[in-house]
């Protein structure tokens, strides 16, 4: 039982994070993205240590700091490219 719930989440987290259409507006892509989004060949963006990321502060292209947050944090707030949000249009 224990293991078909583990799997269960398994599912859910990666449903979750298929959501995500990478657009990059949440990690300021728009004005001053954060120096960890790498654009990918297809135009999409990927944070290079998403793994690993530690929520708090990171730095902008521009040298700014920028708050890592987890999405469900923020889907309150508005941010530059926000109405594409694919987590906002599911709320
Ligand atoms: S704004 Fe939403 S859809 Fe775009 S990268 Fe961020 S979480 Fe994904």
């Amino acid at each position: 039982m224990e293991q078909e719930y583990f799997y269960y989440q398994i599912r859910k987290e990666k449903e979750f994070e298929d959501i995500c259409l990478r657009c990059g507006n949440c990690c300021g892509i728009q004005d001053d993205p954060c120096v960890h989004l790498v654009e990918q060949p297809e135009g999409k963006y990927l944070c290079d240590i998403y793994a690993s990321r530690q929520q708090g502060k990171q730095k902008t292209h521009s040298g700014n700091l920028i708050k890592c947050v987890f999405i469900r944090e923020i889907l309150y707030k508005d941010w530059p490219g926000n109405w594409n949000c694919a987590y906002k249009k599911k709320q």
